[in-house]
């Protein structure tokens, strides 16, 4: 059976790929469970060049290694705010400064809109997803999520900028979701959705 190698050291981010690509006839490997201890630069400008940049890397290490029948896929995501003209976009996860510090970026994020009325809170989750198959075959897919940032954060679930995300459709914020929920609609579920729809054919 192919190895579907995700190209992520993000272990929340993890979890959620591996629960919606769970039905597929494929074994799907985080790069820790690969034994592959890469931290890919992510210096592209867009969200695209950075999953290519990872799904690139990996890709290249591993033929490099001898490995044969894998398919590596990258996630590179983020939050645009309409108000911040798209930040912290491909910064997400940096936003603060700090690579990783949820708290940190989220504090920013509410000073940055501090003061900022509901209407021009809207904003937008992205998910570019990046595939190298061993044959070198490549694809991505984009999928996206609206909603607009709360004063305050609310749930514990999820990850990122989860607790400030409100979902109008189920009156919720991401973060007061259960994963199964935030996965049916979330950017990375919808992308994962059509990925899902054509690697049938790369297996
Ligand atoms: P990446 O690992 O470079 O793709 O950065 C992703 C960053 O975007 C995360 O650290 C979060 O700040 C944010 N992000 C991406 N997806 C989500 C999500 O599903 N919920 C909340 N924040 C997210």
């Amino acid at each position: 059976m192919k190895r579907l190698i995700l190209a992520s050291n993000n272990k929340k981010k993890i979890m959620e790929m591996k629960e919606i690509l769970k039905e597929l006839d494929i074994e799907v490997k985080s790069l820790e469970n690969e034994n592959i201890n890469i931290d890919v630069i992510e210096d592209g400008e867009t969200f695209e060049e950075n999953a290519k940049k990872k799904a690139k890397e990996i890709y290249a290490f591993l033929l490099k290694r001898g490995d044969k029948d894998f398919i590596v896929l990258a996630d590179d995501s983020g939050l645009a705010v309409d108000y911040l003209n798209g930040e912290p976009g491909i910064y997400s996860a940096r936003y603060a400064g700090e690579h990783g510090n949820d708290a940190k970026n989220n504090e920013k994020l509410l000073q940055k809109l501090s003061g900022v009325p509901k209407e021009n809170r809207g904003a937008r989750f992205i998910c570019q997803l990046a595939m190298f198959t061993d044959r070198g075959e490549y694809f991505e897919v984009t999928g996206e999520v609206k909603g607009y940032i709360i004063e305050e954060l609310h749930g514990a679930g999820g990850f990122g900028y989860d607790p400030l995300f409100f979902y109008e459709q189920l009156n919720k914020t991401f973060g007061e979701l259960i994963p199964e929920e935030k996965n049916q609609i979330s950017h990375r579920g919808n992308a994962l959705k059509e990925l899902k729809r054509i690697i049938h054919e790369f297996l």
